[in-house]
């Protein structure tokens, strides 16, 4: 006989560990359960002992692990009998918004900065049929806002400073414990809003108080130099980066990041734009993986931390990469100009040509 397992998402997965009641309807897209790759080619490259393994989020149902979050903060929304739901958004928020939002049967509202952010994100977000209000400013200028009109209009918050949305992505945690049999020595990710930090440090410190496993793994942030508060140690006015998602100078879950910090002996650290594109060419290029640039950054920080010794050999790190890359096609094809596809005859012998003149 078989066994019955068919996955319907982290909220039924889960449920002993999230705020959710039998009677609660579980607004799901099947998000969850992604891919624990180990990377097989970038550490003999890098000449390491290390055992480096991928959180792949950008094969979540909108291609983020927003999806985690917002699978949540819509279905606590919607047993509130919330009928609207709003966020600000460097771009994947809006698309998880508007996603969940179509999926439970309610209107949802984004702001987003214009001309910042990527292609396929936008066209998820017009596709889902979300209320776009484009501002002229940026996500922390949209975030303000959405915090002050959610008291003037009938709307639910669902950016991270919604404690739902960091119950459903506490839940990446377990799944990397449950896969591994224990949690990592590090874990590597980016940092925008903090959100994110401090949801996997929640679900590891859970795992361990409950003895699920016994050791909690160092937490390694990472941003982008132009946008870097938590190595600057204050708030940031005009961050910029070519990794739009984690283009943000106020972080919102500031305390609670700092807290994972120190509670895990970690660190935050800065990488350049050019550190960050080359790390997301090296998983494409030397994994098969494509992520979009801000999600490279966790491996981007990991890399230097490895060579710098700061990450010991031996260790067992994860890396979330928390985008998919189709969502920034435009980022990736200028980064690939050079390598830009020629054009020839539609003939046997010049393909025959192409394929014997690039062998080597
Ligand atoms: C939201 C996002 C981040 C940043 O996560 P925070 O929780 O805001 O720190 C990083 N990468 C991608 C692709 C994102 O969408």
């Amino acid at each position: 006989m078989t066994t019955q397992t068919r996955y319907t998402g982290l909220i039924a997965r889960y449920q002993d560990r999230l705020p959710v009641a039998s009677s609660t309807r579980f607004i799901s897209l099947g998000e969850g359960n992604t891919p624990l790759i180990q990377l097989q080619n970038i550490p003999r490259l890098i000449g390491k002992n290390v055992d480096i393994y991928v959180k792949y989020e950008g094969l979540n149902p909108t291609g983020s692990f927003k999806d985690r979050g917002m699978t949540m903060a819509v279905t606590k929304a919607v047993e509130d009998g919330s009928q609207a739901i709003i966020c600000a958004s460097t771009g994947n928020t809006s698309a998880a918004a508007a996603a969940y939002a179509v999926r439970a049967g309610i209107k949802a509202f984004v702001l987003i900065p214009e001309g910042k952010i990527a292609l396929g994100k936008l066209a998820q977000t017009l596709m889902y049929g979300a209320e776009i209000i484009q501002i002229n400013g940026n996500f922390d200028a949209g975030m303000s806002l959405v915090k002050e009109v959610a008291d003037h209009a009938p709307v639910t918050i669902v950016n991270s400073i919604n404690p739902f949305r960091i119950e459903g992505q506490k839940t990446a945690a377990f799944e990397i414990v449950d896969e591994l049999g224990r949690a990592p020595d590090y874990h590597c990710l980016p940092v925008g809003n903090a959100g994110n930090i401090t949801a996997y440090w929640k679900g590891y410190s859970e795992y361990a108080a409950d003895g699920v496993c016994e050791n909690r793994p160092v937490m390694c942030g990472y941003q982008a130099a132009g946008a870097a508060p938590f190595i600057k140690g204050e708030m940031v006015d005009e961050p910029e980066t070519v990794a739009t998602a984690i283009r943000i100078g106020h972080p919102q879950s500031w305390d609670k990041a700092w807290n994972a910090q120190k509670e895990s002996g970690g660190w935050f650290d800065a990488m350049t734009d050019e550190q960050i594109l080359a790390a997301q060419k090296m998983l494409s290029q030397y994994e098969g993986i494509f992520c979009e640039p801000a999600s490279a950054t966790s491996l981007a920080g990991a890399l230097q931390d490895i060579g710098n010794g700061k990450i010991a050999e031996g260790s067992t790190i994860v890396c979330t990469l928390t985008g998919n890359g189709l969502k920034d096609p435009d980022s990736a094809i200028m980064q690939c100009k050079e390598t830009h596809p020629v054009t020839i005859d539609a003939s046997l012998d010049a393909v025959k040509k192409a394929i014997l003149d690039n062998m080597a």
